[in-house]
């Protein structure tokens, strides 16, 4: 429906929505003008229903427009350019603070050399600015999660909300000298905002943010820590994770949490880092809000108004960060060639080494240069190569294109494409994880060697990263030999 709606507003929107939005504002700022520039844009026949609607204003006419899907319960999304890491990430987020356990979780961050991102309820804030400051001195980042975090008060209508947003920037603008671009719903989006929630906040430069891993440690008071870690442990894994934590009053058991829940995801091969614009944000699907709002075409030009009358500046202040980031992205990305380059280069060097595991008893397996990879200080191997030297049987299904590792009653399936790795064990439900250095390598599947040789009851006892001799030495968790050479039976993929 707004498709092949033209040019760009005066604020460089680049969202058709957006566009409608700017439009109408322009009118309020610029004018007859801004109209006049429109108007001529309208098609040149028209029936006498049209020619009567465009009697009405353009502004009215757009409004109408976004009313309706609004009100049919669509959104009308922001369309900007997002950047994928190239390592699979977490986002770890902290909401309800500042409290006392803020700065613990700070120190722990900072001994971990991790960056994460803090929602912070704007009427804690005052009492403890020092703490804002470090936040985001240390280099974290720092987002709006409204005033008083009163559900009523904020789903009862969008003004509420809208209130408490703006005494919360203010507040966060007096100490960091600029207002948040993120901000998190209390209580997540779900059941709570509606179409019309995301469409004003999204027209002032806000970035809502939920999440995708939730660690379940507000679910009630007192959650202990091992129930949160072993939430954040049953998360399936993506390549980009949000993760849903609180440092607020009574979350002792987060910041105890916290060391292991990030030891974790290290293990799994995941960057931490802070939310930022390139970042696409985790949000949830539009769910049917569980509060009694209504709204009128008037009630959604008094709120469009109400917006942009102190959210202007805000919008314009996002648009030039948004310019300025997309202009040190591109500057980013000529550098990063260069570095890719000099990586490839390096890393073909680093692959002219051949690989010695040694497994026991006396049995070694060499990798030739190229048939194993090594990034991030994790080796990747071949898995049938790895399997069968453990004693494991491999077969490849080349119509799922998985291979199905089984050792004694461990059946393990491996989704080279989608990046899975699926544990079977009798008596309990297949664990999913991903994983990824899992690739699909010249026609073999290569997986994480810690990682296979632990699946298969071998563990990494030490390991040589030197170029003139480059080994590791495997040893069987139990004590036993691990080493059971097999025949190759034929399988196509390694
Ligand atoms: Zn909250």
């Amino acid at each position: 429906m707004f498709k092949g709606k033209q040019g760009r507003g005066r604020w460089g929107w680049k969202r058709v929505g957006g566009l409608l939005a700017a439009v109408c504002l322009l009118l309020e700022l610029a004018g007859p003008a801004a109209y006049t520039a429109r108007a001529e844009s309208a098609p040149q026949k028209e029936t006498a229903a049209q020619a009567a609607q465009a009697q009405q204003t353009l502004s009215e006419r757009d409004n109408e427009e976004v009313y309706a899907v609004l009100a049919g319960g669509n959104r009308i999304r922001t369309e900007r350019e997002y950047t994928v890491p190239e390592q699979p990430t977490v986002y770890l987020t902290f909401d309800d603070g500042p409290s006392k356990y803020t700065e613990q979780v700070l120190d722990i961050l900072r001994e971990e050399e991790i960056k994460a991102t803090f929602f912070v309820v704007g009427q804690l804030v005052p009492d403890r600015k020092a703490v804002v400051s470090r936040i985001a001195r240390e280099g974290h980042a720092i987002g709006n999660h409204t005033y008083n975090h009163v559900y009523s008060e904020l789903y009862g209508s969008f003004k509420g909300f809208w209130s408490q947003a703006v005494k919360t920037d203010n507040v966060l603008e007096e100490i960091l000298g600029e207002k948040p671009f993120l901000l998190r719903a209390p209580g997540g989006t779900a059941t709570n905002f509606d179409a019309f929630y995301f469409y004003y906040l999204e027209q002032v430069g806000y970035t809502v943010v939920d999440w995708n891993v939730d660690s379940r440690d507000a679910t009630r008071q007192g959650v202990p820590a091992e129930e949160i870690v072993a939430a954040v442990k049953k998360s399936p894994l993506k390549h980009q994770l949000t993760v849903l934590m609180h440092d607020g009053a009574g979350h002792g058991e987060t910041v105890k949490a916290l060391p292991e829940i990030i030891a974790y995801y290290k293990e799994q091969g995941y960057a931490f880092a802070a939310l930022d614009r390139s970042v696409k944000p985790e949000q949830f699907s539009l769910a049917r809000s569980k509060w009694a709002r209504s709204y009128s075409p008037d009630s959604f030009a008094a709120s469009t108004a109400l917006v942009a009358a102190s959210g202007l500046e805000r919008q314009e202040k996002n648009q030039q960060a948004e310019q300025e980031r997309l202009l040190a992205q591109q500057s980013l990305r000529a550098q990063e060639e260069a570095a890719a380059a000099l990586a490839a280069l390096a890393r073909q060097r680093a692959e002219e080494v051949p690989l010695t595991v040694a497994l026991e008893p006396r049995s070694t397996w060499t990798l030739a240069p190229g048939s194993y990879s090594f990034a991030h200080g994790r080796f990747a191997v071949p898995l049938r190569g790895l399997a069968e030297r453990l004693g494991a049987q491999v077969a490849w299904d080349e119509t799922k294109r998985i291979a199905t590792v089984r050792s004694g009653l461990l059946s393990v399936e491996v989704d080279p494409v989608q990046r899975t790795i699926t544990e079977i064990r009798p008596g309990h439900a297949p664990a999913v994880r991903y994983l990824a250095d899992v690739s699909l390598t010249d026609g073999e599947i290569r997986i994480p060697l810690r990682y296979g040789a632990g699946l298969l009851g071998s563990s990494i006892q030490s390991y040589s990263l030197d170029p003139s001799d480059r080994n590791v030495q495997l040893a069987s968790k139990s004590g036993r030999p691990t080493a059971i050479l097999h025949p190759f039976d034929s399988w196509p993929l390694v």
